[in-house]
């Protein structure tokens, strides 16, 4: 049997660089991992030290880790649906995917973009255009479309895409950014997975997704609010992320956890301990934590 891909979001620090991005990765017991190269909401980036991305690939090869199966995220502030804001969306998309490049990684997962006063029609196009412009002939790098909960004027279900992905000239580096809480919120039914990924391979194809996150929903389907809960604790049945997760045509896909960091206490508002080494500790073993939160606040409260 395959082996299960799974990680999550880790953070870049400019001091441990890529190097940073592995430990934490090993220390919730992942295999693969998903970082932003800085702030995801602004545009502040540091040089690439060449030397603790080496040291990086060596500890990846150490531990299993395929660095074809990790995963960068673009900043959000990225917007190529808003042609206001076009020519600096493109710039700093290029040198997005430039380190990438520098840092070896072959997958960049993007938020198609919010149309704001434009018209959702304008608002694609505007994408369409802004990617043939971004996308090189000889890139490495493949774009990953992520869906959208449909929040505001965020574009990003799965008939945008598909329209995005059948308008780029060099479409052949788009993929698609599979994300279960985004999905849910969007409306669609995640508890018939098999009818979703029937849906999908016909508009999009299956051979498109290159990423999966894997978040449970605050919200119940259809809200259109993007509000990402700890597995098990909000909307989507744990049984539901199973059937997604270990779903037998997606096994080379790797799955990324964004959940919430859990608070100290319930009634406190700071989150402090990440979740994520707890989870997929569920998923490995395909059982709920009834003490999910519990049992991260022990663990991290000792040290
Ligand atoms: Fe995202
Ligand atoms: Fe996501
Ligand atoms: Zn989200």
């Amino acid at each position: 049997m395959e082996e299960l891909i799974i990680g999550s979001h880790v953070s870049y620090k400019k001091d441990t660089g890529l190097v940073g991005c592995v430990e934490e990765a090993l220390s919730y017991n992942a295999n693969t991992f998903m970082f932003y190269t800085g702030a995801p909401q602004n545009t502040a980036r540091s040089k690439i030290n060449l030397e603790l991305t080496q040291k990086a690939y060596k500890l990846m090869n150490d531990n299993h880790i395929d660095p074809k199966h990790v995963i960068v995220h673009a900043p959000y502030i990225i917007n190529l649906a808003n042609s206001n804001n076009h020519d600096f969306s493109v710039r700093f998309l290029k040198e997005e995917i430039s380190r990438c490049e520098e840092l070896g990684m072959t997958k960049l997962v993007l938020h198609p973009g919010s149309h704001v006063k434009f018209t959702k029609e304008e608002g694609l196009n505007n994408i369409v255009s802004s990617l043939d412009e971004v996308i090189a002939e000889d890139m490495k790098v493949h774009i990953c479309l992520e869906t959208m909960a449909g929040k505001g004027t965020e574009l990003g279900n799965l008939d945008e895409i598909k329209y995005i992905i059948d308008h780029v000239k060099n479409n052949s580096s788009l993929m698609v950014c599979l994300d279960t809480c985004h999905l849910n919120d969007a409306g669609y039914d995640l508890n018939n997975f098999d009818e979703f990924l029937k849906e999908f391979d016909e508009k999009i194809g299956i051979h498109r997704i290159g990423c999966i996150h894997i978040n449970d929903s605050k919200n119940e389907r259809g809200a259109h609010k993007d509000r990402h809960e700890n597995i098990g604790l909000g909307y989507i049945p744990f049984e539901t992320l199973l059937s997604i997760i270990y779903h037998p045509a997606l096994t080379e896909v790797p799955k990324i956890l964004e959940t919430p960091y859990v608070s100290e206490n319930d009634d406190s508002k700071t989150k402090v301990y990440p979740p994520y080494r707890f989870e997929i500790e569920e998923i490995r073993h395909k059982k709920k934590n009834a003490n999910l939160l519990e049992d991260i606040r022990l663990f991290y409260k000792k040290d």
